[in-house]
């Protein structure tokens, strides 16, 4: 198997249960690393600078993006959000699938960039469950509740774009298809370029006898 990572990008509504899903995979399974993105929006209760979001200001934001600090970043709700390019690439580098859990813009530049990496858009079974999920959840007002809606709305028309789409109904099932679908994705030819070579170098000294 040869040694790069694969770069993962989950997208999903807010409230889809990204969050969840992606430290239960982390746990159960041990070949991830999880990218930690920087953002202006202010933490929530509980959250810790450099664990969920490296929080900043609009200032010290936009000098992360003029020095090329970034891989990607965008505006979602009135903020930036942005994925910092160093930790990605060591993590890549030393053999490690790296986890973006990013929005739509971002998961779209990734692609671009990275042509080879792996879009997957996580939703919950249908809009009832996700209003249910973000208003239980109770770390949002009211108003953002509605901005994320409208924008949940704007994001499913660009699903399309993801190469799979799972649906998170049991969080044990989800994990284990998210799993599956970076496991199948190693086995793409992309991603085998050495061993092919090799096989291929091999068939043509055979070949070469065999005349
Ligand atoms: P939240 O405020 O709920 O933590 O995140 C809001 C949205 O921003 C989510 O859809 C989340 O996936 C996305 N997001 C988090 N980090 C990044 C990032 O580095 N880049 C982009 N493009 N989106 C991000």
């Amino acid at each position: 198997m040869e040694k790069k990572g694969i770069l993962i990008v989950i997208s999903g509504f807010s409230g889809a249960g990204k969050g969840t899903l992606v430290k239960a995979l982390i746990k159960k399974y041990h070949n991830y690393a999880l990218s930690v993105s920087m953002t202006t929006r202010k933490p929530r209760e509980g959250e810790r600078d450099g664990v969920e979001y490296f929080f900043t200001d609009t200032e010290g934001f936009e000098e992360t993006i003029r020095q090329g600090g970034l891989i990607e970043y965008a505006q979602y709700c009135g903020n930036y959000y942005g994925t910092p390019k160093d930790y990605v690439e060591r993590q890549l580098q030393a053999g490690n699938n790296v986890i973006l859990e990013i929005e739509i813009q971002g998961a779209l530049k990734i692609k671009e960039k990275f042509p080879e990496s792996l879009l997957i858009f996580v939703t919950p079974p249908g809009a009832e469950e996700l209003k249910r999920r973000l208003v239980s959840r109770g770390t949002e007002s009211e108003e953002v509740i509605a901005k994320r809606l409208a924008r949940a709305s704007e994001e499913s028309e660009g699903i399309e774009a993801y190469d799979y789409i799972v649906v998170n109904d049991d969080l044990g099932t989800c994990v284990e298809e998210v799993h599956q679908l970076v496991e199948a994705s190693r086995r793409a030819p992309v991603r085998r370029e050495a061993f092919i070579e090799e096989i291929r170098n091999q068939l043509k000294a055979f070949a070469k006898g065999a005349e």
